[in-house]
């Protein structure tokens, strides 16, 4: 069954975005019994195999498993009109496009929309925590049937779920995008275990995190992963590509913006500090634009993985030496294109506990 959801209306200038239907056929009960969905009035959805039924608000429906979850769905419908995301439209969404950003993203969902190619002509795409981001993945995706999700219906939520109880069948995603979301839930290797249930064979997934970048989204920020750490929560994954999205500039830009911020909580002081850190900083972020592979920066900001689902995982032990050797070509590489001495020695080295090569 497919219940047609409202598109927004276009706004001037900008293009018609074909609103996707959700398909209750690939979505399933978020319970374990994973029983199939059916609507059965305008605001009911329910599991035809437990027999629990699931709200729906203008055809977006709210799936937790609420014995798992920290999400309800009485709290989600009360909160439908209350905005939380900064809306991309306005003099103010003006305002922040034309002042520096504090950490450009710089290669993180280019990453994505280069290895597009990679997906089936008409794949099945999740984003797992999409916030207001509709208009970038239906430009990216656009022949996908696209689920936005989120645990909030006040962004561009198609449908509600928790990344541990995803409520998608198992194998039948070709793509699954999860951004800057997994510092945010309570067990992200839950969540990583329901991407690869849900994900076909060879299906992929892109994920971003942030390593240094001061608490944020309160109260639910809970970790930290360094590029190896990040590498290591997708171990069930072929690796594609790994990339520094985030460098050393945005680290001190997030780090400084946030310790203003924690001397006055004054809206205006904040902004008036942030933006001048902004400025400051600006003509330094050309260095994070050419530090996007070293797998051994020591503040890297935020990282992004490409992965591809496999049936075997990989051991701990060989990724830790995939990922050594990776860094040692890199170096080997810079090596060799900036001079001619001998490169016999490179490669040999070991890394100390705190990051610095030797031998
Ligand atoms: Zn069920």
């Amino acid at each position: 069954m497919r219940v047609d959801l409202k598109s927004n209306a276009p706004k001037d200038g900008q293009p018609i975005l074909t609103s996707p239907s959700l398909d209750l056929s690939i979505l399933c009960c978020p319970y374990s019994d994973h029983g199939d969905l059916k609507q059965i009035s305008e605001g009911k959805i329910v599991c035809e195999l437990c027999g629990r039924q699931f709200r729906s608000v203008a055809g977006r429906p709210i799936l937790f498993d609420e014995s798992r979850s920290v999400f309800s769905s009485e709290e989600v419908e009360e909160l439908t009109d209350v905005i939380q995301f900064p809306q991309n439209i306005g003099w103010r969404y003006q305002l922040r496009k034309a002042l520096p950003a504090a950490a450009p993203r710089v290669t993180g969902l280019d990453l994505l929309a280069k290895n597009v190619g990679l997906l089936p002509d008409h794949p099945v795409v999740l984003v797992v925590g999409c916030g207001s981001t509709r208009e970038c993945y239906a430009k990216m995706f656009p022949s996908a049937q696209l689920f936005l999700t989120d645990v909030t219906l006040q962004g561009d939520a198609t449908a509600v779920c928790d990344g541990e109880c995803l409520p998608f069948r198992d194998e039948g995603l070709d793509c699954v995008v999860v951004d800057q979301v997994l510092e945010h839930v309570v067990n992200p290797a839950g969540v990583v275990a329901e991407i690869s249930r849900c994900l076909k064979p060879n299906g992929i997934v892109y994920s971003g995190v942030p390593f240094h970048a001061p608490v944020h989204g309160f109260p639910f920020d809970f970790q930290r992963y360094t590029p190896l750490g990040h590498r290591l929560l997708f171990r069930r994954f072929q690796e594609l590509e790994f990339t520094i999205t985030q460098g050393p500039v945005s680290a001190i830009s997030l780090t400084l913006i946030g310790f203003f911020a924690s001397i006055s909580r004054n809206i205006w002081w904040r902004r008036l500090t942030s933006f001048t850190v902004r400025l400051l900083l600006k003509p330094l972020l050309w260095i994070d634009r050419r530090r996007t592979t070293p797998r051994g920066l020591m503040i890297p900001a935020a990282s992004a993985f490409l992965g591809k689902k496999q049936q075997e995982g990989i051991s701990t032990k060989e990724i830790i030496l995939d990922w050594t050797a990776r860094e040692h070509q890199h170096g080997r590489d810079r090596f060799l294109s900036h001079g001619s001495a001998s490169d016999r020695n490179l490669g040999a080295g070991v890394i100390t506990s705190d990051g610095i090569e030797s031998g």
